[in-house]
């Protein structure tokens, strides 16, 4: 069985929501696995995943519950994905890197900075007759392009297929990570590198899918054989839909584009989670860039944890129904 974790995560109401919309929170929470929620009809729909995070919940639970068995998997040879879904301001770049990558404040770190001191943990606990690495690539993708975030003058990255079928991005920058404070520096850099992208090319963050691809390698100095586990977090461009009405030129060919990465990931999950036995399921990985660049790090023996942000408030109720409708259907 294909392993795909799904959670759902509720955000704290933000100040403005309170203040514009007085908001009651729309959620009834039954445990920590399910809640019902009241839809636009008024009608109460009953959603649930693997867990729920609500309001309150803290970014170490949300490390421990969907991250932590991936990192310890990659260090022993297994690939795996963490995504962020949601729309834009649900809390997917929190839930990511945190108030900020170089947050000092242990309780409010997000997953990277987790993932990172995981990584290295495992690490110096394994066998000392080891010789590892741990490398880091940073890539946005933006209009079907796949521009590295540690050279910006890459603007056009190659996806390619090596000889055990494993995924390539073709001339990317790779940065050794000797410690964890200087894998956060080079966090970091890619972070304010996708910055200047953004005005360079006039385009808001949230309209790029940003992938962040650790690849942990172990050689054993007995037998000299090697062990490679990459682990790929994604924090995906906002799911939300664009006015039908006034949205035209770059703005709704950005939408379409977003739209059309984000159903083809869909489609994959599902593909996988769904997999009749047996049958040789064909699993679309080629409709687009983002699922090609997944390719080896979704489905086969690799783990998967789908986190979907949510705004908790009323005003936002129709986007947080169809990110639900997507993580449910990605069960
Ligand atoms: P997205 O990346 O989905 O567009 P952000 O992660 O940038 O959304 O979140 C939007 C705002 O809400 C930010 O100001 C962020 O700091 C805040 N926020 C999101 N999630 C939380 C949370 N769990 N706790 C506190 N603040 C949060
Ligand atoms: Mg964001």
């Amino acid at each position: 069985m294909p392993n795909v974790t799904v959670c759902a995560r509720f955000r704290p109401l933000s100040s403005k929501e309170r203040k514009d919309h007085g908001d009651s929170v729309y959620i009834h929470a039954i445990d920590a696995e399910s809640f019902i929620l009241k839809d636009e009809k008024d009608e109460d729909i009953a959603f649930s995943f693997d867990r729920v995070f609500y309001e309150k919940s803290q970014q170490a639970d949300i490390y421990e519950f969907l991250a932590l068995p991936i990192v310890g998997d990659a260090v022993k040879g297994i690939n795996g994905t963490i995504i962020t879904y949601g729309q834009t301001g649900a809390g997917k770049t929190y839930s990511m890197e945190g108030p900020n990558i170089l947050e000092s404040d242990e309780p409010k770190k997000g997953l990277l900075p987790r993932v990172v001191d995981g990584l290295f943990s495992c690490l110096r606990s394994s066998d000392d007759a080891t010789k590892h690495t741990i490398k880091l690539s940073m890539v946005e993708i933006y209009m079907e392009k796949v521009r590295d975030l540690f050279d910006l003058s890459k603007d056009n990255i190659q996806i390619k297929e090596g000889r055990m079928q494993e995924i390539l991005l073709f001339g990317v920058t790779e940065i050794l990570l000797l410690d964890p404070a200087e894998a956060l520096e080079s966090l970091s850099c890619g972070i304010a590198n996708r910055a200047v992208g953004e005005t360079q090319m006039n385009m808001k963050s949230s309209r790029s899918h940003c992938v962040y691809m650790f690849t942990v390698q172990q050689e054993s100095a007995k037998d000299r054989s090697v062990r490679t586990g990459k682990l790929i977090l994604v924090d995906l461009a906002g799911s939300e839909k664009v006015e039908k009405t006034g949205a035209e030129g770059r703005v709704l060919e950005e939408a379409k584009t977003i739209n059309k990465s984000l159903s083809a990931l869909g489609n994959v999950i599902n593909a996988l989670t769904c997999g009749s036995l047996g049958k040789a399921n064909h699993i679309p990985y080629r409709d687009s860039k983002l699922t090609r660049i997944l390719q080896d790090a979704l489905g086969g023996n690799s783990r998967t944890a789908l986190l979907c942000c949510c705004s908790p408030s009323s005003s936002n109720i129709s986007e947080s129904l169809s990110t639900l409708r997507f993580a449910a259907r990605a069960k």
